[in-house]
């Protein structure tokens, strides 16, 4: 089980499922198989496998005790939930809660959960089912979704921007069984880009996989880390962040934030820890020349 410190904070990943996703062929718009054959030899075996032409993924959620609060920051796919938009991710029944507990956490523990965004894989277990009913997995917390993505997603919403094709059909049944009930039990709380969560703990808004995705920001006693959510999906978008993968709602928003958090990154030396990651969970980001290149072991 990994864990980390950023300044006072202490940082727990919690396992939900790994394994072979997809090809970069089929995860990435834009593929381009030259392109790849000159970065992929400086890629470890941890997040592509040459062997099946398959990148490696991992589903897992954070536990962030920051002061008084115990944050969990997404919530993976969940148990027994129908899901014919990914079905890879349909009808699981992972250890999700046994490797939180393993960690030292139960759900009444958690007193925030924050979901970068609402796609399928990063809201499942805000719920579970009880006695046929999905209910809120962690009974105390606050729940805190971005404004903007509460909107997008909601199926009877009408106004405003709606989900790509794509993206409707791969959060299919999502939002019926993993938010609405949240807002049902009077859980969430709606916030907008440069909320504070707790001091040294933000969210802010990177437009572009979704329109309201957040990212959080950890800030403690001059040590940094970015929770970066689908940001980016895998190292290779840090060689060529032009590449969106197939689940980006809007292309031209989802690469100006990406090259906006490596460049944040870069600069203020922060430990970047996105969604899906594989290897050691987190990378940080050099400049190299106009672009950059991604580090995967350093002395803390
Ligand atoms: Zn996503």
């Amino acid at each position: 089980m990994l864990s980390f410190t950023t300044g006072d904070f202490e940082i727990h990943n919690i396992e939900e499922w790994q394994g072979e996703f997809a090809s970069p062929e089929q995860l990435f718009a834009g593929f381009d198989a030259c392109e790849f054959a000159g970065f992929v030899e400086q890629i470890p075996h941890s997040f592509y496998r040459p062997e099946s032409n398959s990148l490696y993924a991992f589903l897992q959620s954070w536990v962030i005790k920051a002061g008084d609060l115990t944050i969990l920051y997404d919530t993976g796919a969940g148990n027994n939930k129908e899901r014919p938009g990914i079905p890879v991710f349909g009808e699981l029944n992972t250890p999700f809660l046994a490797n939180l507990a393993a960690a030292g956490f139960k759900p009444e523990d958690i007193d925030v959960v924050i979901c970068s965004h609402l796609h399928i894989d990063h809201v499942g277990w805000n719920t579970h089912l009880q006695s046929g009913h999905w209910v809120p997995t962690f009974p105390r917390a606050r729940y805190l979704f971005s404004r903007i993505e509460r909107t997008y997603w909601d199926p009877i919403q009408t106004d405003g921007p709606r989900p790509s094709a794509t993206g409707a059909e791969v959060n299919t049944n999502v939002f019926e069984d993993s938010v609405q009930p949240i807002l049902d039990a009077g859980q969430a709380q709606l916030v907008d880009d440069g909320h504070s969560v707790t001091p040294g703990v933000t969210v802010s808004v990177y437009p572009g996989h979704t329109p309201g995705h957040l990212v959080l920001h950890l800030d403690s006693k001059g040590d940094h880390a970015l929770f970066v959510g689908d940001i980016l999906h895998h190292p290779a978008q840090v060689f060529q962040p032009d590449w969106n993968s197939v689940y980006c709602e809007d292309s031209a928003a989802a690469q100006a934030s990406r090259k906006k958090i490596l460049a944040l990154a870069a600069d203020t030396n922060a430990r970047l820890v996105p969604a899906h990651f594989g290897g050691a969970h987190f990378i940080w980001i050099e400049r190299s020349g106009n672009g950059f290149i991604p580090c995967f072991e350093r002395d803390a």
